[in-house]
């Protein structure tokens, strides 16, 4: 299965594909942490996208439309992958949709995290403290707080058009979260 696991910065989303990739065995395509690696490795690409990256705003398509393509093979062989912050624009999603089409696959379902706005400002600062990313200060929050409203969110209509979309409450413990992903899925 294909699921692309949506919502806005900050509503756990990493940790929930992380523990929805182990729990399945789909490999978990982060675009976020592919550029970080790129960038803890010195790359062209790397050092390309840090300032955009740092001040919260997005990399071009092109870009993680490539990153995402480079990774589709072993999401074919493991029979489905988690994708975990792509798409981020309608763009994005209608690479998707192409590149899993010429495989003869498909986005399956659109887990949507929902999470009120005080408690992704609580998150935020939370893992400022514990992982010190360099786009976890309130400015730069702030800007992909707004990238998120403007880009990402008509992805919502994108997908329910297509009958995709499956709410779950994001506000709850890691486990009640992770149970109810797996209660959508099933
Ligand atoms: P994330 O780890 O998903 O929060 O992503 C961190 C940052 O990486 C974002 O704020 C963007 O600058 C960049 N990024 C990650 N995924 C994408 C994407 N699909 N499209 C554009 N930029 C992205």
């Amino acid at each position: 299965m294909n699921i692309v696991l949506f919502g806005p910065p900050g509503c756990g989303k990493g940790t929930q594909a992380k523990r929805l990739s182990a729990a399945r065995g789909w490999p978990q395509l982060s675009t976020g942490d592919m550029l970080r690696a790129a960038q803890a490795s010195g790359s062209e690409l790397g050092r390309r996208v840090k300032a955009v990256m740092d001040r919260g705003d997005l990399v071009s398509d092109a870009i993680v439309i490539e990153l995402i393509e480079e990774r589709l093979p072993e999401a074919e062989a493991a029979g489905g992958a988690i994708f975990d912050g792509f798409p981020r624009t309608v763009a994005q999603a209608g690479a998707l949709d192409a590149l899993l089409a010429g495989r003869g696959a498909q986005v399956d379902a659109v887990i949507r995290l929902t999470v009120d706005n005080e408690e992704l400002v609580r998150r935020m600062m939370k893992r400022a403290a514990e992982e010190g990313r360099a786009d976890d200060t309130e400015e730069a929050f702030r800007t992909r707080l707004k990238v998120y409203e403007a880009q990402t969110a008509p992805l919502i209509p994108y997908y329910q058009a297509q009958g995709k979309v499956k709410n779950v409450d994001g506000m709850g413990s890691m486990e009640t979260v992770s149970a109810a992903i797996a209660a959508v899925l099933d």
